[in-house]
């Protein structure tokens, strides 16, 4: 939030107080719908990405979406502009609130990336009400806590799905995504990504998808990318899946990695459950589309202890590096075929040995 720099005027203090009492009788009401559910309204939780001043523009969710304005669901929006025109990136993070290589990768983008060519457009914490409960099946810890030489980073450890006491309504009996015949858990309503393309007048998460929907048409984005995580024994882990319009793209992606001795595994968006983003992103706008998996010691199912900074075998840092060796990896494949208009070059991302060598601290404002 931006500090108050001068004092309010007679006229904007009455603003003021009309809008705290607003918020007031916003959060008496939303107390009560939480109470009938038997949750407690939580405050919103600050931004963790700190670019420094001046080097990226900070818009929030809302933009594409205003009734997520001041809500749970509003979260910044970074945008870097390249030296030259280009193609636009989009990298979206923290869909699930436990998978946190993916925030704390989307966090030193915003930090540090720099563009000859194209813009990049970084959102943090795409579910930011799903980072501000603990997983009820896998619950973490509270945060992660990077040390750093200008003092400590937290990232909040949140769970999968939104927080039910944003949702605004309950889960249903089943979740049916408006194009598929393949019902799914209730919860799963409340999945951002089996949410897209979202709704404007749905709960939450329907709210959120169709913002993210929405900034990808309006930016004209032309690669997006989706940072996740997985159970490490999962076939998820390692993996980059693309929509079938781009999974050549990917193929060559992970022909790069595998020079640079990382191996990943490459897969086309199934044809069901739908509302994944690479499957909803790529099929209804121009975005090439694809998400990562990274494996998350925290998320061993069932649970048993793994952590999910310090795992000697898969510390963060490694899947932080693999994550930004994936996405140079996606870039050089893209500027392969893209005209050179569009291309999108970015720099100055630490290399994975950098990673390894110096720690996260080091990459972190
Ligand atoms: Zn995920």
């Amino acid at each position: 939030m931006k500090p108050l720099r001068r004092r309010a005027a007679p006229s904007r203090l009455a603003a003021a107080l009309v809008a705290a009492l607003s918020l007031a009788s916003m959060a008496i009401a939303s107390a009560a719908l939480a109470g009938c559910a038997g949750l407690a309204p939580r405050a919103t939780f600050p931004a963790e990405a700190r670019p420094a001043a001046g080097r990226a523009e900070r818009r929030m969710l809302s933009n594409y979406l205003p009734s997520l304005a001041g809500g749970p669901g509003d979260s910044p929006v970074y945008v870097v502009e390249g030296r030259k025109p280009g193609g636009t990136f989009f990298v979206c993070a923290g869909t699930h609130g436990n998978e946190i290589a993916g925030v704390v990768s989307a966090a030193i983008l915003a930090e540090r990336a720099e563009l000859s060519a194209g813009r990049l457009i970084v959102l943090p914490r795409a579910n930011r009400s799903a980072a501000t409960y603990p997983d009820p099946e896998r619950p973490g810890p509270p945060a992660i806590l990077i040390p750093t030489p200008r003092g400590e980073r937290r990232f909040a450890y949140g769970a999968r799905r939104t927080n039910p006491a944003d949702e605004g309504r309950p889960d249903p009996a089943v979740y049916l995504h408006p194009d598929s015949s393949h019902p799914q858990d209730g919860a799963e309503a409340r999945n951002l990504d089996r949410s897209y393309p979202g709704s404007p007048d749905g709960g939450l998460t329907a709210r959120v998808a169709f913002a993210i929907q929405r900034l990808l048409e309006v930016e004209g984005v032309a690669v997006a990318l989706d940072l996740h995580e997985a159970n490490p024994e999962s076939k998820l882990a390692w993996n980059i899946i693309a929509n079938p319009k781009n999974v050549d793209l990917a193929a060559m992606a992970v022909l790069l990695l595998e020079e640079e001795g990382l191996r990943m595994a490459v897969d086309a968006s199934a044809e069901e459950p739908r509302g994944l983003s690479h499957r909803e992103w790529g099929d209804r706008t121009k975005a090439l589309a694809f998400l990562v998996e990274t494996p998350n010691p925290g998320q061993l199912y069932p649970p048993r202890t793994g952590d999910p900074f310090a795992d000697p075998e898969l510390p963060l840092g490694r899947r932080v590096a693999a994550q930004l060796a994936v996405i140079r990896a996606l870039l050089a494949a893209y500027n392969e075929a893209a005209p050179e208009g569009e291309r999108i070059l970015l720099e100055a991302l630490p290399s994975r040995a950098e990673i390894e060598a110096g720690g996260l601290g080091a990459l972190l404002e």
